[in-house]
């Protein structure tokens, strides 16, 4: 009887992780800002819509300012009068880890509770503006 035996792949490079949160803002217009911790701060992204939950749905993510790492946890109300006034809420929060990072393009898998695996942030030529969508498993 012979026994082949397979050669293990060396276990692909992987990329850096971080935690990740979605917060619905009811601000003067419903958006979801998504961020991602990455360099110390949170990356933002400003969805006028709910983002997509499967592949084939795409969202207009603008990007916003950086926002401290401490606003990963941060539920309740801005209070009238300053910016982004309104209740926040968190729609979603995990962890992810960064496959590719180009300064046009980035593609994470998240694992989060509603959003779960591979996403593209793809952006524009237009200074700010990104498509967002799901990967086909
Ligand atoms: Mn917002």
């Amino acid at each position: 009887m012979s026994v082949i035996t397979l050669e293990r792949k060396p276990k692909k490079e992987e990329g850096p992780t971080g935690r990740f949160v979605v917060q619905e803002h009811h601000a003067r217009k419903l958006h979801w800002d998504l961020r991602l911790e990455l360099d110390g701060v949170l990356k933002s992204w400003a969805i006028p819509k709910e983002p997509p939950l499967r592949p084939g749905i795409r969202r207009l993510a603008i990007e916003v300012e950086d926002h401290p790492l401490s606003y990963i946890d941060f539920e309740g109300i801005i209070p009238e009068g300053q910016y982004g006034a309104g209740v926040v809420k968190i729609w979603d929060k995990g962890t992810y880890r960064m496959e590719s990072r180009k300064p046009e393009k980035m593609v994470f898998t998240l694992n989060g509770e509603k959003m779960r695996g591979g996403y593209v942030l793809l952006r524009f030529k237009e200074e700010g503006q990104w498509l967002l969508f799901k990967k086909k498993d």
